[in-house]
């Protein structure tokens, strides 16, 4: 069992309510209306939430990763686009502060971590995200930079991000380089009308000759790949918990509901068929939170990305799972009105599907930890 400190139980506290008062009220409208909640970005900056991971020195507060996994499941509870930006936006950010230079820490996190600038990472592209040993994208050395070229598809952030930090191949091997907003021949090709999400920004992105300077390389010019899957190791834990969090908002919804709803003159909640389900929906709840946890809290305690890729592939399969399985459960609760928007399962469960493929499918997931396991 998890013993949280007194900060990771106060920030747990003031993001909830912050999500019950500000988010709930607006996160229907905003998915509805397809809208980027920039606003609420900003909010969330300044209330110190994207950076909760982050040094002091540039404006986060160090408190960890638990933390910022706990953020980002509270957030998802009841808004799972603007989780899914938050936890899109760790990736970025650990890029930056574990391998950036101090001119690029100090440049781009003080901006992201206020909310003030929006950043990507962009290592999928058409011809497959789960073979990213095949890139096809290019940056070519060139005087004193790299002329980019190349197709990226489902980078979350795309069209709103100020910063893109891009995977592609340098010669033999792959970096990744810092793609600035405006930079001539960097085109969103379209914003991709996915099932879920849908106040999220996800894109493809084309880049035809776009000349990116030398120093806007992230770690070691050859070193992308490694850079790429540390980063996907550490954020998994963060994708599990948009999960987890959907998985508990749907089980609010669908236990509020039991009570409430009468039939034969009762309220559904004494029916044992309806109780079974929410038995369930709180074991399977219980189940992921810990597993999900469990990498995040190892990476305070120390370990490094390479110690924990079994459990971090672990918890965001999980994730994935917990969220379509318990919706799928709070919808059949709710009858009929399950699939009524106005009871939000349906936008959940559209949300939840998104988690399969995102950092790697839940196929991909398994051979990690399947490698651990035979080795
Ligand atoms: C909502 C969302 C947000 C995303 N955000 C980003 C982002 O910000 N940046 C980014 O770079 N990418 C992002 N992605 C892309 C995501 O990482 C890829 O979709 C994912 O890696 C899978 O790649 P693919 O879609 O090309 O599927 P493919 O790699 O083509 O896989 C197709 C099928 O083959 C299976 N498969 C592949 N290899 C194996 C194997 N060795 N053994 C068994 N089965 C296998 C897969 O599990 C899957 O079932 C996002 C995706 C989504 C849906």
């Amino acid at each position: 069992m998890f013993e949280f400190t007194k900060e990771q139980e106060m920030i747990r506290a003031m993001v909830r309510e912050f999500a019950d008062t500000e988010l709930a009220p607006k996160a229907l409208e905003l998915d509805r209306k397809g809208e980027f909640p920039y606003e609420l970005v900003k909010k969330i900056g300044a209330l110190g939430i994207i950076g909760v991971a982050s040094p002091r020195e540039y404006g986060g507060s160090k408190a960890g990763h638990l933390p910022a996994v706990i953020a980002v499941e509270e957030i998802a509870r009841v808004y799972p686009s603007l989780a899914f930006i938050l936890e899109v936006t760790q990736a970025p950010l650990y890029m930056l502060e574990n391998y950036g230079t101090p001119e690029q820490k100090q440049t781009w996190l003080p901006p992201i971590i206020r909310g003030e600038k929006i950043a990507a990472v962009a290592a999928t592209e058409p011809t497959g995200g789960s073979d990213l040993a095949t890139l096809n994208t290019t940056a070519v050395a060139d005087g004193d930079g790299y002329v980019l070229n190349g197709r990226k598809v489902y980078i979350t952030n795309g069209s709103v991000g100020d910063i893109v930090l891009v995977l592609a191949k340098t010669g033999e091997r792959a970096s990744i380089l810092a793609l600035e907003k405006g930079t001539p021949g960097f085109i969103v090709s379209r914003r991709q009308d996915l099932m879920g999400f849908k106040s999220g920004d996800v894109c493809e992105l084309g880049f035809s000759n776009c000349r990116i300077p030398k120093k806007n390389v992230i770690g070691k010019e050859g070193g992308g790949q490694a850079v790429a899957m540390a980063t996907f190791t550490v954020s998994r834990a963060a994708v599990g918990a948009v999960g987890l969090g959907i998985a508990r908002g749907a089980f609010e919804i669908a236990l509020k509901y039991a009570k409430e709803r009468m039939l034969y003159g009762k309220p559904i909640a004494g029916l044992q068929a309806i109780q079974f389900m929410l038995v369930d929906m709180d074991t399977e709840i219980d189940a992921a939170r810990w597993l999900i946890y469990h990498p995040a809290a190892c990476l305070d305690r120390g370990m490094l990305p390479r110690d924990i890729g079994k459990l971090s592939a672990r918890a965001k399969y999980i994730g994935g799972e917990v969220a379509a399985s318990v919706t799928m459960k709070a919808m059949q609760v709710l009858g009929g009105y399950g699939v009524s928007p106005e009871y939000h399962l349906a936008r959940l469960l559209a949300d939840a599907v998104e988690i399969f493929p995102a950092t790697g499918t839940p196929q991909i997931m398994k051979i990690i930890q399947a490698l651990e396991i035979v080795k």
